[in-house]
């Protein structure tokens, strides 16, 4: 057995770290899922979890990683051949339209360079173009967890309402939600996409789905296949397969730290260390990858190696050496980029940890730089003012 000492910075953009509160919930004793006290646990966490997406609307939890709540709003909404949206402007927003495809949608793509999120006035054009109203769904991805750009989700409502396009707004907030602002009602988003395992700091294994009223009214002609991820009973209010129960008192403690934090103090601590990694970034010579700042991501940063050196093999290093794991460049940025999580349960000490590791990398690795990105960091976090103190009742 070999022993490294200390702990392991986690700085993948997600699965993150999860508090030690959460974790001790999660190891209650199993319960009897079809009992009183589940039921119980369940009404209020599906309560709770409406203000993290901002809506009124029902938020439906499936036992199941993120991709399962993408293809539960495309399979309950849509049918065979109907036409949709899509993005070629990062991976994750490419494996969902590879997913439509799969699913006997048609999928039309509109493509970035992958450094910037889809730009809403070419949404807006594509919208315009499709005067017979084919596109029946928008299938945008809120926070492109591949290269760290964030769509601006607002004006894309916006400019949809503009050419008066009725397709459904679907949104994987993923890497964002309770990371970044995200208002479904107000911005009138159908079909609401969040996971576990990030910014709401719980192990993998749920989805999440909040539904508006034309997207429950669109799964009642849709006649996509679906079983598993067929949305009537859990809009009854019934759990028709085993809930993950223990992942619920998980993520009854997570709200319990969020309500705690407060949720506008958590987004402006996730846009404090996404600024003080992007000052490192360009402190150490690096390119951050999204190249439009009203663009930048608060969870995740990419950073491009520089031309000739592997970013695989620089992650290798840094792992190996420190016990770090970074995120690896993705799709076409493999190699090419490495990423570093800002998400979740992180405090400034955290991140500065994370990026002391990264310029040690560098300077291990022999990748050509300039000193001194911690620095930057450290400047700009001390002349921020310090993060609330988390109050959680015991
Ligand atoms: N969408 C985004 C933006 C993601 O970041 C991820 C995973 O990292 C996914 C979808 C897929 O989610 P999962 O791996 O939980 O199935």
């Amino acid at each position: 057995m070999t022993y490294q000492s200390g702990r392991q910075f986690l700085q993948i953009p997600g699965p993150t770290n999860i508090p030690e509160r959460v974790l001790r919930a999660i190891a209650a004793p199993v319960l009897d899922h079809r009992g009183p006290e589940f039921a119980r646990l369940a009404s209020e966490v599906l309560a709770r979890i409406k203000p993290i997406f901002k809506t009124t609307r029902p938020v439906l939890i499936f036992p199941a990683s993120g991709t399962g709540a993408w293809e539960s709003a495309l399979v309950n909404t849509l049918s065979s051949g109907d036409k949709v949206l899509g993005f070629d402007s990062g991976q994750f927003a490419l494996l969902w339209t590879s997913m439509a495809r799969k699913l006997g949608l048609e999928v039309q793509t509109l493509a970035t360079d992958w450094r910037r999120a889809p730009d809403p006035a070419v949404i807006e054009a594509a919208l315009a173009e499709d005067r017979d109203k084919k596109i029946k769904a928008v299938m945008l991805v809120h926070n492109e967890t591949a290269n760290g750009c964030m769509s601006r989700v607002a004006e894309i409502r916006q400019a949809m309402d503009r050419v008066g396009h009725p397709a459904l707004l679907m949104v994987d907030t993923i890497s964002s939600l309770g990371c970044a602002d995200f208002r479904m009602d107000e911005w009138g988003v159908d079909v609401a996409i969040g996971g576990s395992q990030k910014g709401m700091m719980l192990p993998t294994g749920l989805a999440f789905c909040g539904v508006s009223e034309k997207a429950v009214a669109a799964s009642k002609n849709a006649k996509l296949p679906r079983s598993y991820w067929d949305w009537e009973a859990f809009l009854g209010g019934n759990f028709p397969y085993t809930p993950a129960c223990n992942l619920f008192f998980g993520l009854k403690e997570a709200l319990n730290l969020i309500d705690a934090e407060g949720l506008e103090n958590i987004f402006a601590r996730h846009a404090r260390h996404a600024e003080a990694t992007r000052r490192a970034i360009r402190g150490w010579g690096l390119d951050v990858v999204c190249a439009e700042p009203k663009d930048y991501s608060q969870s995740i940063t990419a950073a491009f190696m520089p031309e000739g050196h592997s970013a695989d093999a620089f992650r290798k290093l840094v792992l190996e050496r420190f016990n770090m794991p970074l995120g690896g460049g993705l799709g076409r940025l493999t190699d090419k980029a490495f990423r570093i999580g800002h998400l979740g349960d992180t405090n400034d000490l955290m991140l500065g940890g994370a990026l002391f590791g990264v310029e040690m990398g560098l300077a291990a690795a022999k990748i050509p730089h300039r000193a001194g990105g911690v620095q930057e960091a450290i400047s700009y976090l001390a002349e921020q003012s310090g993060q609330p103190a988390r109050m959680a009742a015991a």
